[in-house]
């Protein structure tokens, strides 16, 4: 008998309570060119008109575009030509997606974290937030609190702790599926958490989960170097690789993102489609969304007041149109950290996807008065679901709560959305209907029933008689005001 068989087994609870990712990052070289991209950059100063509105052109024509014509376009300047690029961006987005906009909630399961990531609340070093992590009766009653106020998707938030297991957060992810209030439930669950090993995603991805998302905050390796000097996530390459990982351990969507403030915008911009054409290359479909967060105020964190590469309103729009432009078959995604008037101005041009009726502190949904010293960092847009919903209703757009691509396991939704012609006309709207018709009927104030089912109006009525789908709509919309639930096509 050898002396591993007499050596006693690890006490189960070992595995389960703690966890330190197998990190290798033996012969990976980054995906990221800094010299080509700085050549770009310098290399398409002043774009003539006739450039850029080929460029457009092709974008319209459904193609992701190259480094070299995205740089074009973050190099272009003159007012008319901006405007070009976004008009450019708003055809696109109401060609493709339509008019609907995706509505999702985020769930911040403990603010634990080994890292010291200098733009974060949450980081190690800071003692001004106070360490929570929710037990499993306090997450049984955030969802409560979520699934009443209408949310149907939700984004579950972690820190990065040898206590956040692989196991410990499929074990929240299944908590969040087994809750069921009246005629509520949670029915997609998504991933911002810190990167894992091959086996740690498995883990994660047998719970369920819809995207798992890390963002790589800063692709300028010395930015990312400085302001991450410690812990895990110190680590360039492995971070780099971390949905690389994923994908090859099996889950087919994931989100990526750049968080904007630390480095130059357009070095970033620029990465986020180097990153896409790397798992592109890599596994045949690129990201199923990106992200681009504006570094935000933070308790007890001067350095979020003021990011050494501030990025201004200005520029923030143009860069959303063009990463619209760049990668169109991608969602994008808008979060609460944005003010109400930005946000509605780039739900025009790009974004497919917010959340609303956000609360960030650890326990806020179900009322701790104290959340916000939990808290990552201070919200821009605090509407309510139902007030958000009401002002996209009355500025023509379709809220959606849709998860039914995900539920017959049709991933890489956006993909098809924009690959496969009449998909959006034969699932997405029709799907956005239905379950925008549970919120009327489940959630909505009064005055968001109205403007909600003025909306409503407004959709049928833009749908062709002959066509046999209306009539599949109209009846299944009836089958959901008799009480019926969660029908989608
Ligand atoms: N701990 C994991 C990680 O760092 O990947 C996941 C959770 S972390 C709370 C989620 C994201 O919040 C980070 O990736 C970062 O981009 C963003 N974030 C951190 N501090 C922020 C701030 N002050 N303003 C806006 N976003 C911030
Ligand atoms: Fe921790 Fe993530 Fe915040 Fe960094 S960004 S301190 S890893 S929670």
């Amino acid at each position: 008998m050898t002396m591993e068989a007499l050596a006693p087994p690890p006490p189960a609870s070992t595995e389960r309570t703690r966890y330190l990712p197998t990190i290798d990052t033996e012969g990976l070289t980054s995906f990221i060119p800094d010299g080509e991209i700085w050549r770009h950059l310098e290399e398409t100063g002043s774009p003539d008109r006739s450039q850029v509105q080929d460029i457009i052109a092709k974008s319209l024509a459904k193609s992701r575009l190259d480094p070299e014509e995205m740089a074009v376009l973050i190099n272009t300047q003159e007012p008319e030509l901006l405007e070009e690029i976004f008009a450019g961006a708003r055809a696109l987005k109401e060609r493709i997606y339509g008019n609907r906009i995706v509505l999702f909630a985020p769930l911040y399961v403990g603010n634990s974290c080994v890292n010291d990531c200098q733009y974060c609340a949450f980081r190690s070093s800071n003692p001004k937030v106070v360490r929570k992590t929710l037990a499993d009766g306090e997450l049984h009653d955030e969802i409560i609190a979520l699934v009443r106020k209408g949310h149907k998707r939700l984004i579950m938030v972690y820190g990065e702790h040898p206590s956040y297991t692989p196991e410990f957060i499929a074990d929240t992810v299944r908590l969040v599926y087994g809750v069921k209030d009246g005629n509520g439930e949670i029915r997609r669950v998504n991933i911002n958490a810190a990167p894992l090993d091959h086996a740690g995603y498995r883990t994660v991805k047998e719970s369920g989960i819809g995207t798992y998302q890390i963002f790589q905050e800063s692709y300028h390796r010395e930015t990312y170097e400085q302001v991450h000097p410690r812990g895990l996530k110190s680590n360039y390459l492995w971070r780099l690789f971390g949905l690389t990982r994923a994908m090859e351990a099996g889950i087919d969507d994931v989100g990526i993102g750049a968080l904007l403030g630390l480095a130059d915008w357009r070095f970033e911009v620029m990465s986020l489609l180097y990153h896409t054409i790397h798992l592109e290359d890599r596994f045949n479909v690129g990201p199923h969304t990106i992200s681009f967060p504006r570094i935000e105020p933070a308790l007890g964190t001067a350095f979020a007041d003021r990011p050494p590469n501030q990025v201004s309103d200005a520029d923030f729009k143009k860069l959303i149109a063009i990463i619209r432009l760049a990668v169109p078959y991608t969602g994008m995604i808008l979060t609460c950290r944005e003010p109400v008037a930005l946000r509605n101005e780039a739900l025009a041009f790009g974004v497919s996807q917010i959340d609303a009726g956000s609360s960030i502190g650890i326990g806020s949904y179900s009322q701790d008065a104290e959340a916000h010293k939990k808290s990552q960092f201070v919200l821009g847009d605090q509407r309510s679901l139902d007030q958000a919903i009401r002002e996209l209703c009355d500025a023509g757009f379709l809220p959606s709560f849709c998860t039914g691509c995900y539920r017959v396991g049709r991933t890489g939704e956006h993909f098809m959305e924009f690959a496969v012609p009449g998909f959006v006309k034969r699932y997405c709207t029709p799907n956005a209907m239905l379950t925008f018709l549970e919120y009327l009927q489940d959630y909505a104030s009064p005055e968001t029933v109205v403007a909600g089912h003025r909306r409503m109006t407004a959709e049928i009525k833009a749908m062709p008689d002959s066509e046999s789908l209306k009539g599949h709509l109209l009846e299944r919309l009836d089958r959901v005001r008799d009480g019926e639930r969660d029908l989608f096509f």
